[in-house]
């Protein structure tokens, strides 16, 4: 089928373009994917999948990290008027922007899922001749949100692929499942979405990420290399107030509560067995010069090789974080804002992808590995289908890069979109055709 597959995800190159180019103009941040979610949602219905959406695929007391209820609605009100199918987008409420497309084969088979993430960047986009897409019109109209990771590109693909793998479908074996992720950006999405059950009977997981260390349109990595599990945390101190001329022994002070949790963070212990880190990036607190001030928030990031790693750094953070509220006298309340797995892709799974790469003979050059650099939170449904005895594999996509990620002057190389879908496409018949 390799051909029929590779001449399918030709024919699809001008529509993934447009889809791109439509997703990348009505950019969305994390949690608030409600025009993208529900295109997505209605393309896989028209396409004969099942259609999972909202609540069956998102579990709220999960989800981490998610925008006020009054920034939520209006969002919502701005994907409507921005042409979101208004039914696909109500089951969506309160940011559950999470979609998964079923689909079920004749004959029996295992549960292969593919991946994908839709969440703009909190950015503003570059103007101007120089960037493509404000050249070429499809610059974002929606302020403070741009495409800046190439995840329109990766939603753009995930399509592509849903419409390949439906035209096989009577030729295909056991049940595919397209996973499309709200909120990677600062990895507060994929938890709610395993939480909710939604990899628990898949076999074979494989998520991908255009760009990142492959900055070269052709190449291709079957394995990533490099995913440090992390957890997202803010912790709010609160002391009390007084006169700090008048009175400072009755105030308690939430600023030295905060800096003393912020130098003792620092000095947490590495670990023998890896890498490890933790940062506090930010720091704010109290009201005025002559006032002992009452509050003050540390937002917190641990990081580590292993989840294990992470766990170790994160829970010492929270000893110290407590223990530095008690010694000031104050209180603290924390809350998580984010979080992913630390992850190993497995061998056999990037074996059998490398080799519908190289059947394919759409990418010029085969890597070894690509490394992703930092936090990725597809790591959570890898690591669940891995717990459950199944294998997962991250796929990095080469495109040359106008600037690098998370830059206002991002752009892919749009040429890299059907090699992409091409072998996601492949590599899902060859996994549910041959087990
Ligand atoms: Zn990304």
């Amino acid at each position: 089928m390799d051909a029929e597959i590779i001449r399918a995800a030709q024919g699809l190159k001008d529509k993934t373009v447009a889809r791109r180019r439509d997703f990348h103009k009505y950019a969305e941040t994390a949690w608030t994917e409600f025009r993208t979610a529900s295109i997505v949602a209605a393309t896989l219905a028209d396409l004969g999948y099942q259609v999972l959406a909202g609540d069956e695929v998102v579990e709220a007391a999960s989800m981490m990290g998610v925008p006020s209820s009054a920034e939520l609605d209006r969002q919502f009100q701005r994907a409507l008027e921005q042409g979101a199918h208004a039914v696909w987008a109500e089951k969506m409420r309160g940011g559950k922007t999470g979609v998964v497309g079923v689909m079920r084969f004749g004959k029996p088979g295992p549960t292969v899922a593919l991946r994908v993430d839709m969440d703009a960047n909190d950015l503003v986009e570059a103007t101007g001749e120089k960037h493509r897409p404000s050249r070429e019109g499809f610059a974002s109209v929606n302020q403070g949100a741009m495409h800046a990771c190439g995840h329109d590109g990766h939603t753009a693909t995930g399509l592509g692929v849903a419409e390949v793998l439906a035209g096989l479908r009577d030729r295909l074996a056991g049940t595919v499942k397209l996973i499309f992720q709200p909120a990677e950006e600062g990895v507060r999405g994929a938890k709610a979405m395993v939480a909710r059950g939604v990899v628990d009977d898949v076999k074979y997981i494989v998520g991908a990420h255009l760009g990142i260390g492959l900055k070269t349109t052709g190449q291709v990595a079957c394995r990533t290399e490099g995913f440090l599990a992390t957890t997202k945390l803010d912790a709010v101190f609160a002391g009390k107030p007084a006169h700090a001329g008048g009175a400072p022994e009755q105030g308690r002070n939430a600023i030295l509560a905060a800096a003393t949790a912020t130098l003792n963070l620092h000095a947490i212990s590495r670990h023998s067995r890896g890498v490890s880190r933790i940062n506090v990036g930010v720091i704010q607190g109290g009201t005025g010069r002559n006032v002992i001030p009452a509050q003050a928030l540390i937002k917190v990031e641990t990081r580590g090789a292993t989840t294990a790693i992470n766990d170790y750094v994160y829970g010492e953070a929270v000893r110290i974080i407590e223990a530095s509220a008690a010694m000031h006298g104050c209180t603290v309340a924390m809350q998580l804002m984010g979080g992913a797995a630390g992850c190993e892709n497995d061998a056999a799974l990037v074996a059998r992808i490398e080799q519908v790469a190289k059947r394919q003979h759409l990418f010029t050059e085969i890597l070894p590995a690509g490394n992703i650099g930092g936090s990725e939170d597809c790591t959570y449904f890898m690591e669940r289908v891995q717990q459950k005895g199944g294998q997962a594999a991250f796929v990095m996509i080469g495109t040359e890069l106008a600037a690098g990620h998370h830059d206002g002057f991002f752009d892919i190389d749009e040429e890299a979109l059907v090699p992409g879908i091409a072998l996601l496409a492949g590599v899902a018949v060859e996994l549910l055709t041959k087990g």
